[in-house]
C-alpha cells in the first residue's frame, strides 16, 4: 500500500500510544473514550506538525535546501517543530512571527530561540504574506537555498504526514467509529480524509474548527486531499461534502481562551492526567464534551481524540494567567 517513493525523514517516535479514558468516559456517562498522543511525537516537546515535517524536510532536503522558512503566531507550535525540524537536520530556520510582541520570550517562543531560530516579525497580520515572501527571496539573494515550509505544514505534501497516521492507527486495531481532532489550516484533516479512502478507515472523522468557518474549511481541506492523493495512487477527488467541520466553537477568535477551553483543560487533567493545550486541543476538546452532553454521540460509541499538541503555550501569557483559577491558587495556599 505504501507508495515506497516518497521521500521522508523519520523525526517523530512513531506509533504514538493510544490510551483509553476510562474516567473520563465514566463522568461523561456517555461513549468510551480514547485518545491519541500526537503530543508526544517526541521533537522538541512534540505535536502534529512534526509529522507533516518529515515530509516536507525530505522534500527540502532532495531541493538541496539549507534554510527552512516559515510563519505563524507567537506561539506557533508549527514554527517551534520548525525550528527543532532544522536543528536536527542541520539547518537554518527562520520564522515570521505575527500579532503584538509579548513582553517576555516564554513558551513556545522561548523555545524558538534555544532552537536557533532566527526571527522576523510584523505586528500586522495582513502583512505577513509580503513579508514572508521578501525574506526568502533575501535568503535566496544571500545564498541561504531557502525552502518555504506553509503555513501550519499544510499543503499536499505535508497533508501525507496524516494520511499515514491513519495507517498507524487501523495497523494500532483501532475500531473506534469516531475520531475528533482540531482543524484549523487544514493539513492534518486531510490527510486524515485521504488515509481514510486510502487504508479503509470506516467510521466518521470529525475536526473542530479553530477559526475558520465550516464553509471555506471543508473545500480547502477537500482540496487538499484531493491534491495529496497522487501521490499514494492514482488522484481521488474529494469533495467538501466528504469532510466534517463543526464551527460552533470558534466563535471567540483563534488564541482566546473562554470557559469552553478552561473546562476542558481541567477535566482532562484532573480525570486522565493529561495536559491539553490553550488553543487547539483545548477547544476541540471542549467542543467534543459539549457534543457528548448534548448526545450527539450514540451512548456505546467509541470516540478517538487526536491530541494534537501545544502544551508550551500553556506557559506563555496571556494563557498562563488565565488557567490560574483563584479559589486553587487560594487552596494551594491553605493547604
Ligand atoms: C497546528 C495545530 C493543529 C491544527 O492542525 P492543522 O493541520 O493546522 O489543521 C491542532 N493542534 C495543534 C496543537 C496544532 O499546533
Amino acid at each position: 500500500m505504501t507508495a515506497p517513493c516518497i521521500p521522508r525523514l523519520n523525526l517523530a517516535h512513531l506509533p504514538t500510544p493510544i490510551e483509553p479514558l476510562p474516567r473520563l468516559s465514566d463522568l461523561l456517562g456517555g461513549p468510551r473514550l480514547f485518545i491519541k498522543r500526537d503530543d508526544q511525537t517526541g521533537l522538541a516537546l512534540g505535536g502534529n506538525k512534526t509529522r507533516k515535517l518529515e515530509f516536507l524536510v525530505a522534500e527540502a532536503q532532495a531541493q538541496r535546501a539549507r534554510t527552512l522558512v516559515t510563519a505563524g503566531a507567537w506561539q506557533s507550535n508549527h514554527c517551534r517543530q520548525t525550528a527543532a525540524a532544522a536543528a536536527r537536520c542541520g539547518m537554518d530556520c527562520i520564522l515570521v512571527l505575527t500579532g503584538d510582541r509579548p513582553a517576555e520570550a516564554t513558551g513556545n517562543l522561548l523555545l524558538d530561540h534555544l532552537l536557533g531560530a532566527r526571527i522576523v516579525a510584523t505586528p500586522d497580520r495582513g502583512d505577513r504574506d509580503r513579508l514572508l515572501a521578501e525574506t526568502v527571496e533575501t535568503a535566496a539573494a544571500q545564498g541561504r537555498a531557502p525552502y518555504l515550509v506553509p503555513y501550519g505544514g499544510s499543503n499536499p505534501t505535508g497533508a501525507l504526514g496524516y494520511a499515514f497516521a491513519m495507517q498507524e492507527v487501523l495497523a494500532q486495531g483501532s475500531d473506534v467509529d469516531w475520531m475528533a481532532f482540531a482543524t484549523s489550516s487544514g493539513g492534518t484533516q486531510a490527510g486524515l480524509v485521504l488515509g481514510q479512502r486510502v487504508f479503509g478507515y470506516g467510521g466518521t472523522l470529525l475536526g473542530v474548527s479553530i477559526d475558520e468557518p465550516a464553509s471555506a474549511l471543508t473545500s480547502h481541506v477537500a482540496a487538499l486531499a484531493s491534491d495529496a492523493s497522487g501521490a499514494l495512487g492514482p488522484r481521488i477527488a474529494f469533495d467538501a461534502a466528504d469532510v466534517h467541520v463543526d464551527d460552533r466553537y470558534c466563535g471567540a477568535g483563534y488564541g482566546v481562551l473562554t470557559d469552553l477551553e478552561r473546562e476542558a483543560i481541567g477535566i482532562f487533567a484532573r480525570t486522565e492526567g493529561i495536559l491539553l493545550d490553550p488553543v487547539y486541543t483545548g477547544r476541540a476538546a471542549g467542543g467534543l464534551l459539549d457534543l457528548i452532553r448534548r448526545d450527539f454521540f450514540p451512548s456505546d460509541a467509541r470516540i478517538l481524540f487526536w491530541h494534537t499538541g501545544g502544551q508550551p503555550a500553556l506557559f506563555a501569557e496571556p494563557y498562563r494567567s488565565a488557567l490560574i483559577e483563584p479559589r486553587i491558587a487560594h487552596e494551594s495556599w491553605a493547604g
